[in-house]
């Protein structure tokens, strides 16, 4: 029954193999469905639960964090890696976003082996489907208006991301209840850093009757504050210490809020203040210093509406986020570190902070 299952030459991993007894638990990789199938109702009959942590690969320890907590609170845990393009515009960045196959289960592998220690479950399934798999009917289209049969949740799906990406929350919704359907996951892992998903598969897990329970893992950061990101690879030096602003800008309103403060402008004004400082110093710099960039949105939300708010309320907390977007860089410096794609990759940033309530 597993045959399409590929299971993890043992030659590619033979360094972290030697580190334990775990050949035997060599992760499987499922490419079609039945078979996928097949296992996980092998898994129900021996009463093992299974925690989907689903993600696009490019894997960093964002994802292993989710990965980690699955493996705390399920038997098993099951990690998909396909790059939807549903969720991309036309105008999107489907063909530059990053694929990294080998070192994502070599990361995967890594991991399972420091699981071994300490955790409840194990990494035992890889579902890396074709776009053929996923979308069996009709190739995925990224128009609006295209044909399709896609997943909407409105109208938390338009506001924030989806007010600049149109098409993006009805391909994530998409995909995850397709993903939801096949794999049958008794809990799903998501991020804190994409908050809006959050809420999204929340209510449409709420709305469709799905049955699992949604988990939500802490934002991982780097040191210096910045949100990991698959897409931070093609920030490089400059645009990466530019980009910073938005994490900081965030955190600052977060002062206010903690410092008692509950209504919009009150909240959100030094993040305003430290944004148009940064654009305005990066406009009057020269071409081989700056990074120039556009704020998108700063957002002072209800948690569960997503709607925008005049005055935060106490028993409910807020949403705060922002989105930027880095553009290019316009001239290189000899030897400057300009990240993958040479600093000409546009790079949109998003962070959040959650206003608890009460806090
Ligand atoms: P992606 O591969 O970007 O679609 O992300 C897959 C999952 O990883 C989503 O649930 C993301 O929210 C989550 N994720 C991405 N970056 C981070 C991060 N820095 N910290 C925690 N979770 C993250």
């Amino acid at each position: 029954m597993l045959r399409s299952a590929t299971r993890i030459p043992s030659t590619k991993f033979a360094f972290s193999r030697r580190m334990s007894s775990t050949a035997a638990n060599a992760f499987r990789v499922f490419r079609e469905v039945d078979p996928l199938r097949a296992y996980r109702r092998q898994r129900v009959l021996d009463q093992k639960s299974i925690g989907l942590v689903p993600t696009m690969g490019a894997l960093h320890q964002g994802h292993l964090s989710l990965a980690r907590q699955a493996a705390q609170e399920n038997d098993e845990v099951f990690v998909s890696i396909y790059v939807n393009p549903t969720q991309f515009g036309v105008n999107e960045d489907l063909d530059s976003y990053p694929r990294t196959w080998d070192s994502d289960l070599e990361k995967l592998h890594a991991l399972d082996q420091e699981l071994a220690a300490y955790a409840r479950g194990r990494i035992t399934t890889i579902f890396a489907p074709t776009t053929k798999v996923m979308y069996p009917t009709l190739p995925p289209s990224s128009e609006i208006d295209g044909p399709g049969s896609f997943v909407t949740i409105s109208p938390l799906a338009h506001v924030l991301e989806g007010a600049s990406r149109p098409v993006f929350f009805r391909g994530v919704a998409t995909v995850c209840t397709k993903l939801f359907n096949i794999v049958q996951p008794d809990k799903v892992y998501f991020g804190q850093k994409d908050v809006q998903q959050t809420v999204i598969i929340r209510r449409m897990v709420q709305d469709f009757h799905i049955p699992t329970e949604v988990r939500i893992c802490p934002t991982e950061r780097e040191p210096d504050g910045l949100a990991m990101s698959s897409r931070n690879v093609y920030l490089g030096t400059r645009r990466r210490a530019v980009g910073l602003v938005l994490s900081q800008a965030l955190h600052r309103a977060q002062e206010q809020y903690k410092g008692g403060r509950r209504r919009r402008d009150d909240i959100l004004w030094p993040a305003y203040d430290l944004l148009n400082s940064r654009v305005m110093e990066q406009e009057d710099s020269p071409p081989t210093e700056r990074a120039l960039f556009d704020v998108d949105y700063i957002s002072l939300a209800d948690p569960d509406t997503l709607q925008e708010v005049e005055v935060v309320e106490e028993g409910k907390g807020a949403i705060l986020s922002g989105a930027i977007k880095m553009l290019p860089i316009e001239e290189a410096k000899e030897g400057e570190d300009l990240g993958l794609g040479d600093g000409q990759v546009p790079v949109r940033l998003i962070d959040n902070l959650i206003l608890k309530p009460g806090a």
